[in-house]
């Protein structure tokens, strides 16, 4: 959209910031997060997996992101993970950008896949293209987020499966997640593509949930 359409709409439909408790006006040229909560933001930048940490404002955006309909937020999140993941990575080697599928009972309640969501506008901005009917959820694992590392494992083993595995063969696949806790959702796709002979996958989460190991006990209680 050319700049005096964009100044034209936010005349008349201002966007105020989505961050809890904030409300200003936007005042970046795009987006619905304010400059001042975006710069302080959870930024996980020296996590190579992840854009930003699991940690208020951004646990409450995600929510609202992933169960309230938020979409508005995608190009939000999508700026913020291109802008990290070109630190660590040369997104001239992604082949092909795959969402963390969820299960075809939760899209029809949902209406949307969140990392399916990110996926397609991370591609869009790093010039790659996003496949999202290649990696299939095949089991519907419930909600898990109280469950342990070992009860996750078990529980979402074979969830995961190429439906078109000549798509993935030989390519290197960027797969894209909105919250990664343990890393056993990951895990599990990632076995999934490589078995259908995948060169490499670069693992990648809009957040990342601290654990001990990250940042010691004190962080994760927060
Ligand atoms: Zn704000």
């Amino acid at each position: 959209m050319s700049a005096w359409l964009e100044r034209i709409k936010d005349a008349l439909w201002p966007r105020t910031c989505a961050v809890h408790d904030c409300r200003r006006p936007v005042d970046r040229p795009e987006g619905y997060i304010c400059s001042r909560c975006y710069a302080t933001l959870p930024w996980y930048d020296e996590f190579a997996k992840s854009t930003f940490a699991y940690l208020s404002p951004i646990v409450e955006l995600v929510n609202i992101y992933k169960f309230s309909g938020a979409t508005y937020l995608t190009e939000d999140f999508a700026a913020a993970m291109e802008r990290s993941f070109r630190r660590k990575h040369d997104a001239a080697s992604v082949d092909v950008v795959v969402p963390v599928p969820i299960h075809k009972s939760r899209l029809e309640e949902r209406g949307y896949n969140q990392s399916g969501l990110l996926a397609d506008a991370l591609a869009k901005r790093l010039g790659r293209v996003c496949d999202d009917r290649s990696l299939v959820k095949v089991r519907d694992t419930g909600h898990q987020s109280r469950s342990t590392g070992d009860e996750r494992r078990k529980n979402l083993a074979a969830a995961f499966r190429a439906a078109r595995p000549e798509r993935l063969r030989g390519r290197t696949v960027l797969l894209v997640d909105d919250v990664m806790t343990t890393g056993a959702t990951l895990e599990e796709c990632t076995r999934a593509i490589l078995a259908c002979g995948a060169h490499r996958v670069v693992q990648f989460a809009l957040a990342k949930a601290l654990m001990d190991e990250d940042v010691g006990e004190d962080y994760v209680k927060t």
